[in-house]
C-alpha cells in the first residue's frame, strides 16, 4: 500500500512557474500549502536519469533533502516509437537553449521523413518523496498521432502536432480544460491522488 501524504506543506520540485501553477491547481481541493523549489531557492539538480521516473525521483529527492519537506516532481515528454522513443526524456532539450519548440517540431518532422508510422504518446512521471527517503511514483500517458503542419495556439511544447486518439484536433487547438481532462499529467495525477491523498 502506498504511503499517504498527511502533512500540510508540499514542495513542488520545479523551477517552471507554469508547471508549479498547474500542479497547485490540481492539488487545490486537498488543503495543502504548496511552495515551489524556486521560492525556497533550492538548486536544480542535473537530470541524469534514463527514464521519466528516474528524473522525477532525482528532482523530488533533491527538493525533499534540501527543504526537509515532502516534495513532488513531474517529468514528462513526447515519445515517438518510430524514432526509438525520441525525443522522450530529451523533449525539452530538443528545443535548444532558446526553448524554440517550432524548431523542435521541425526537427521531429524531418527525422520522421516519409515514415507513415505517426504514432506517439505523451508520458508524465510523478515522484512524491519524503525527507526520510521514502518515495512513491506514478506514470500517466495519452496516446495519439503526429500531424504536420502544426495547428493551434493553445498549450505549449509539442501540443500543435499531437492529435490525441478519439479526436480530430491537436492539443494546440483544444481548450485547456479539455486537454487537462485527458492529458498524461491528469492521468498520473489521478493515480497519485487515489493512492496518496
Ligand atoms: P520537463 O520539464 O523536463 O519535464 O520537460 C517536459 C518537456 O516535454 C516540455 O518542455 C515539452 O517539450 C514536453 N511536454 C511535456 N508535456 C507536454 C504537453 O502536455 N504538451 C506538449 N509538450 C509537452
Amino acid at each position: 500500500m502506498a504511503r499517504r501524504f498527511d502533512g500540510d506543506r508540499l514542495v513542488i520540485a520545479s523551477h517552471n512557474a507554469g508547471k508549479v501553477r498547474e500542479i497547485a491547481d490540481l492539488l487545490a481541493p486537498f488543503e495543502v500549502e504548496v511552495v515551489s523549489a524556486a521560492a525556497l531557492r533550492l538548486p536544480e539538480p542535473e537530470e541524469t536519469g534514463t527514464s521519466f521516473i528516474e528524473n522525477a525521483l532525482i528532482k523530488a529527492e533533491a527538493a525533499a533533502a534540501g527543504s526537509g519537506l515532502p516534495s513532488l516532481a513531474d517529468d514528462s515528454g513526447l515519445v515517438v516509437p518510430a524514432l526509438d522513443g525520441a525525443p522522450g526524456i530529451h523533449s525539452a532539450r530538443w528545443a535548444g537553449p532558446a526553448k524554440d519548440f517550432r524548431f523542435a517540431m521541425e526537427k521531429l518532422e524531418e527525422a520522421l521523413g516519409e515514415d507513415d508510422d505517426r504514432a506517439a504518446h505523451f508520458a508524465c512521471a510523478l515522484a512524491l518523496c519524503w525527507p526520510d527517503g521514502a518515495s512513491e511514483t506514478f506514470e500517466g500517458t495519452v496516446h495519439g498521432r503526429l500531424v504536420w503542419p502544426p495547428r493551434g495556439r493553445h498549450g505549449f511544447g509539442y501540443d500543435p502536432i499531437f492529435v490525441p486518439n478519439g479526436h480530430d484536433i491537436t492539443f494546440g487547438e483544444m481548450e485547456a480544460a479539455d486537454k487537462h481532462a485527458i492529458s498524461h499529467r491528469a492521468d498520473a495525477f489521478r493515480k497519485l491522488i487515489v493512492a496518496c491523498f
